[in-house]
């Protein structure tokens, strides 16, 4: 840090937390991993001395744990930077070579296709990766991977809906339903990234349909978050709603009699929306090997464990099983469309969501 040029050092002290900026840093792009090493971390970490740079939209207790595990295991520090999605991609993009970033983690498949989208992500051939994590939980080349997946379903009123009664997200969208459904704001990404799945798997037309009949039935305007749509089911407002299975697993935790339960929708059909939070390299990476590193250590199971259990998550990698809590929802049928769709479709779905009057 000494004997840094004034200009560098302006940029560490403004970027982030302080760190030795000397070394020997290798070019960018496919870090090759050797394939007969098969799913455990396999890229050498030998030569790697200095840290990983990771640029966070996930918040510090949840990923402290994970980065701490992974510097007792190899010996090879994390730095990171936690802070809101949209500013993250914003400011990867606006620090171009100069960013300090090797890897860019953050929720929502949508979120990690602008970030690729906007050439901020390098192309990673990883076989560990291509083992542990399913084709359509990954960017067909490689710019970024799932790490834990997140599922987006129905949710209903043990006491006054029959699970008899629920079946599709389509469904929902049914007269019997009238003045019964609470939905979130269709300004946020994780309903966006069910409309713009729906579009790929039903077509533009039929799902807007489908949208414009969950306005109609809905009991109330819409609510900021997941969990205000479960508060106001547990409160009678309304009967069912779309959220993501861990906001409801925050609540049963806390009161394993919540009135409120979790139903798997399009089992007889497509399967469940699933969306992920992931990792990709960043394009100027410094240090891409140590990134690559530890995204693929992310993969494995202890970390998948952990995802499960600090945020109530499914593993991303299909052979760890999930925490207990996520295990008494019981097995289900994923979609098994590629989550990159999310972000392809995305303004798609916004225009077809404001053409349906959904606020
Ligand atoms: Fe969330």
């Amino acid at each position: 840090m000494l004997n840094m040029p004034k200009h560098i050092l302006l940029i560490t002290l403004s970027c982030l937390a302080l760190w030795a900026c000397t070394g020997e840093r290798s070019p960018v792009d496919a870090v090759d991993t050797p394939s007969e090493l098969g799913a455990g971390v396999a890229t050498s970490n030998a030569e790697i001395t200095e840290p990983v740079i990771v640029y966070s939209s996930r918040q510090e207790y949840l990923i402290k744990p994970l980065f701490d595990r992974f510097t007792e295991e190899t010996g090879i520090e994390v730095q990171y930077q936690t802070g809101e999605e949209g500013p993250l991609i914003a400011r990867l993009q606006a620090e171009g070579e100069a960013t300090f970033a090797d890897v860019l983690y953050t929720v929502d498949a949508g979120n990690l296709w602008s970030a690729a989208n906007r050439g901020l992500l390098a192309s990673v051939e990883s076989s560990v990766l291509k083992q542990n994590i399913p084709a359509h939980l990954r960017e067909p080349k490689g710019q970024w991977f799932g790490l834990s997946v997140r599922a987006r379903t129905i949710v209903y009123a043990k006491d006054r809906v029959n699970p008899d009664e629920l079946s599709t997200y389509a469904a929902l969208a049914d007269p019997q339903w009238r003045g019964r459904l609470c939905l979130r704001t269709s300004k946020e990404v994780y309903n966006i990234s069910l409309v713009a799945t729906m579009i790929e798997r039903l077509g533009e037309e039929r799902t807007q349909a489908i949208v414009e009949g969950w306005v109609e039935n809905l009991a109330a305007p819409v609510f900021s978050s997941d969990t205000l749509v479960i508060e106001a089911i547990a409160a009678g407002q309304c009967d069912v709603g779309l959220v993501n299975s861990y906001y409801l697993g925050r609540k049963q935790v806390d009161d394993p009699d919540y009135p409120v339960a979790l139903f798997w929708a399009n089992q007889e059909s497509s399967g469940t929306h699933v969306n992920i939070s992931g990792a990709g390299v960043t394009r100027y990476a410094k240090n891409p090997r140590g990134a690559q590193l530890l995204i693929e250590w992310l993969s494995t199971e202890e970390p998948q464990m952990m995802f499960s259990e600090m945020n109530l998550e499914f593993p991303a990698n299909p052979a760890v099983s999930p925490a207990e809590q996520v295990a008494t929802w019981g097995a289900f049928t994923q979609d098994n469309i590629n989550v990159e769709a999310a972000g392809r479709l995305q303004a798609m779905a916004v225009m077809l969501m404001d053409r349906a009057d959904y606020r």
